[in-house]
């Protein structure tokens, strides 16, 4: 089969890769239907986090299964599947109390690399969601965005606790930073202020639901908001960059007593007397999505959300590596790659 594969910083190609086969009873095989670029991704790509060799690429995937091993119950060959970017059984403790990115079993899809055609995709049962029948096209972005960035924004703003009335801050304007300005909508928050520099995206971030742009950064962001708020501060704020200095800025946007929702994959050390005093909670982490795909599926389906519009290039898998660059430059927000099998 075709699949991305990451050779040497800034050198992604597609290659050929061997075909994917059920290795455990619990695996299934889907045929992606479409695949796409994570800023995640970006961190190897650009020489930050070093690979051990040529790497095959991807964690983000929605398709159709083709084949499943002989302890897999509840999915079937021909279901259209969501996954996340960790596999869970979904029903050990720390699953059943919805941490499933903690699963004791979770095995990490991104080693499997789902910029490809097919991918086997471990702990089907309780990884892997089914939509209630093949989706129309237009709908697989938007399915597609749940696999990753629409579940982790959501999982912000659970974790910043956001809610009805209250008001949201949302640091950084990413595809999951503007996916939580959706959730924050649909769990009915009456203030959403986006801290971003980018015209393109303050747009997106104003048509999922935003009500302030703050432009400014770091203290002067923080106390930018601060001013916004009658000088407390917001009730839940969602950090979705993962720098020292964004997760600061949450933190001092936070009133006391407020939520700081945490998505970004920290990098860097945060000074414990700032924590202390800043009397805020901190809830974060890698986004256990599994937990969220029955409502989020739901929610695509019937076409009440479309967390697909964050996908603003479109290429075939052949062109990953024009891909990668147009994020790398920031010239795209994220990468959809198109499968033809
Ligand atoms: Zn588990």
């Amino acid at each position: 089969m075709r699949g991305a594969v990451l050779y040497a910083p800034h050198d992604v190609r597609v290659d050929d890769r061997a075909d994917p086969k059920i290795v455990e009873p619990t695996d299934a095989i889907i045929r992606l239907s479409a695949t796409c670029v994570c800023g995640s991704d970006l961190w190897p790509y650009r020489g930050i986090e070093s690979v051990d060799g040529p790497s095959p690429m991807g964690h983000e995937y929605v398709g159709i299964v083709e084949e499943v091993g002989s302890a897999v119950n509840t999915i079937k060959a021909g279901q259209f599947v969501i996954g996340s970017f960790f596999a869970s059984d979904n029903t050990c403790a720390i699953c059943r109390a919805g941490y499933q990115s903690s699963c004791v079993h979770r095995e990490l899809v991104g080693a499997i690399g789902t910029q490809a055609e097919w991918a086997r995709i471990p702990l089907a049962d309780g990884t892997l969601v089914a939509t209630p029948d093949i989706p129309d096209d237009d709908l697989i972005p938007s399915f597609l965005a749940a696999s990753d960035v629409l579940g982790t924004g959501w999982f912000g703003a659970v974790a910043a606790e956001v809610g009805a009335g209250k008001t949201v801050v949302v640091v950084g304007d990413g595809a999951v930073g503007l996916l939580s300005v959706l959730a924050a909508t649909q769990m009915g928050a009456a203030r959403i202020i986006v801290m971003s520099r980018h015209e393109s995206r303050q747009k997106l971030a104003l048509e999922f639901g935003a009500t302030d742009i703050v432009e400014e950064r770091g203290d002067d962001g923080a106390a930018r908001i601060k001013h916004l708020t009658d000088g407390l501060g917001a009730d839940s704020v969602i950090e979705a960059v993962g720098t020292r200095e964004s997760m600061l800025q949450a933190v001092h946007a936070t009133r006391p007593g407020g939520h700081v929702g945490y998505v970004g994959v920290t990098h860097g050390d945060l000074p414990g007397d700032q924590l202390f005093f800043s009397h805020t909670h901190l809830h974060g982490g890698p986004a256990p999505v599994r937990r969220f795909l029955p409502e989020l599926i739901d929610l695509i389906w019937n076409r009440q959300i479309d967390p697909g519009k964050v996908f603003d290039l479109t290429l075939p898998l052949d062109q990953v590596a024009e891909g990668y660059r147009a994020m790398d430059e920031r010239r795209a927000i994220k990468t959809l790659l198109t499968v033809n099998h």
